[in-house]
């Protein structure tokens, strides 16, 4: 399609104005349940770190604690992680319970909420039946938590005829309504992969003017602020629905911290010590809201990257592109089609950092499976425009790491990566080729929740003309759903008719397929 410079630069700069609200990324290790500290695990779950204080109280409490709902994540073939948040202000006991399709209790156990997680608690309920689905709930001081679903992963070495997962990605509270969940509810997906954003750490502007709710006034930035902002987001009933259908594999990006961090370097230039005490704070309330089978932080680092495995059909690889990469290169300048500054290329940039860059690599290189699917937070897909870089944020903006990245998918991949990423809220399919423009692997970019719902439909050319862009839909929030099979990967992009509407209609907007060992989606509706 022929664009005049005029309207394609006006869509580049939506498109940059999109992703770059500026959120993004990350990078981390294996699933190692063994270095996992902090869930409690099997029937004699006891608090990790907090051996009951004199204060723990088994007592009635006034009045409902449950307000946040319940959570799972991190399934395993025999466990997977309960969460749930209770709204109390003393260590309180809880009781957990795991049932069977047929009511039958399988597990239960007890943990003691505490003021030092914000009375979260993360269960490891083990010894459960691979690839089977259970009911979970909570209970404390004459209260009962609503009832989540979840399910186990099959068996390492068992083929799986089917897995149905949804991505979801940036769900700034203020630009719209979770309608997209209700549609992923209905659809009883097997799996929730969350791309990252799942707070906005700005402070809250005025009801109007596209805002459709306001954050606290303040810019989260301490523990306190980050809890009241998780709190907040977790109020939102379609929200606490998605999270009681199915268990959830959950990485970040930038917002969960602050808007396009990079390591430890802040977007506002702060001093590093003040950063990484903000870091600190940001990543430890991210532990514990989210039902993931992660140690509790220790200071300013947390190791996120993670292998979780769907038997022989899918091996997910969940990435870190924040908490390692070097500082957007040339001033995170955007929207220009001026050459890069020389310092993109500079030696030693990385995006995932060298101990994760080598354990994904030795990742791909071991995976079996049919799909390999990476957990990726800022697109790959090579969107540069005559060697300009539009969004130093993203993979571009680290061409020498992209090279190394896609070299491994390369050499490890067998044509059967699928890369599925957030951040830039706009649906699209994308091929990352090699640099002689060999396919090696398909891109699906998932829009976002409620981010950014307003950039206009005449921008969409602008989106398509990239080269390596398939196809684009920006006009839209929603989410993506993914039916995985031994022969072929669906993936249908569902998107919200008026996010800011609640209870807006949802429909499919397209469909790409994908065969294994071929990269390169195939437009089927
Ligand atoms: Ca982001
Ligand atoms: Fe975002």
């Amino acid at each position: 399609m022929r664009l005049s410079r005029r309207s394609f630069l006006a869509g580049v700069a939506a498109l940059v104005a999109a992703g770059c609200s500026r959120d993004d990324d990350p990078a981390a290790p294996t699933f190692t349940p063994s270095t996992a500290p902090p869930p409690t695990t099997g029937t004699t779950a006891t608090a990790p770190t907090t051996t009951a204080a004199p204060t723990t109280t088994t007592a009635p409490l006034a009045a409902d604690p449950f307000r946040w709902g319940v959570a799972s994540g991190d399934p395993l073939p025999d466990a997977v992680v309960l969460w749930t948040r209770l709204d109390v202000d003393a260590d309180t006991t809880v009781t957990w319970q795991v049932s069977a399709d047929d009511g039958a209790e399988v597990a239960t156990g007890q943990v003691t909420a505490t003021g030092d997680d914000a009375f979260c608690v993360h269960v490891d309920a083990t010894g459960l039946a691979p690839d089977t689905w259970y009911t979970y709930q909570f209970s404390a001081g004459g209260f009962t938590s609503v009832e989540g679903r979840t399910r186990t992963m099959p068996a390492d070495d068992a083929m799986v005829e089917r897995l149905v997962v949804a991505s979801g990605s940036c769900q700034h509270w203020e630009t719209g309504w979770y309608t997209a969940y209700d549609d992923l509810v209905a659809r009883r997906v097997d799996l929730v992969l969350w791309l990252g954003d799942y707070i906005y750490e700005g402070a809250g502007q005025p009801v109007g003017e596209g805002r459709v709710r306001a954050h606290p006034p303040e810019e989260a930035a301490t523990l306190a602020t980050y809890r009241e902002r998780y709190a907040q987001y977790r109020s939102d009933p379609a929200l606490q629905r998605a999270h009681a259908a199915a268990p959830w594999l959950v990485v970040w990006d930038d917002h969960e911290v602050d808007n396009n961090y990079a390591g430890l370097v802040s977007q506002d230039g702060d001093p590093t010590d003040v950063f990484a005490t903000r870091r600190a704070d940001a990543y430890r309330a991210w532990w514990e809201h989210m039902p993931v089978r992660l140690p509790r932080p220790v200071g300013d680092e947390l190791t996120i990257r993670r292998e979780v495995r769907a038997g022989r059909l899918a091996t997910f690889l969940l990435l870190d592109g924040r908490q390692y990469r070097s500082d957007q290169a040339c001033g995170d300048r955007t929207l220009s089609l001026d050459p890069p500054c020389p310092e993109v290329t500079a030696p030693g940039r990385t995006m995932l950092g060298d101990d994760q860059e080598a354990w994904l690599e030795e990742r791909l290189a071991a995976d079996e499976a049919v799909w390999t699917v990476l957990g990726n937070q800022v697109v790959l897909t090579d969107a540069r425009v005559g060697g300009a870089i539009l969004n130093h944020d993203q993979w571009d903006g680290y061409p020498e790491a992209r090279r190394r990245l896609v070299g491994a998918l390369a050499e490890h991949g067998r044509g059967s990566v699928v890369v599925v990423t957030g951040d830039i809220h706009l649906a699209g399919v994308g091929n990352v080729a090699d640099d002689a423009g060999a396919l090696v692997a398909t891109e699906l970019i998932t829009t976002s929740i409620s981010s950014d719902g307003n950039v206009p439909e005449a921008f969409e050319p602008a989106l398509q003309a990239l080269p390596n862009i398939v196809w684009g839909e920006l006009r839209h929030r929603g989410y993506s759903l993914h039916e995985i099979t031994p022969d072929a990967w669906t993936a249908t992009y569902r998107i919200v008719d008026d996010v800011k509407r609640e209870g807006s209609p949802v429909t499919t907007a397209a469909t790409f397929t994908i065969e294994p060992g071929r990269p390169g989606a195939r437009q089927t509706s």
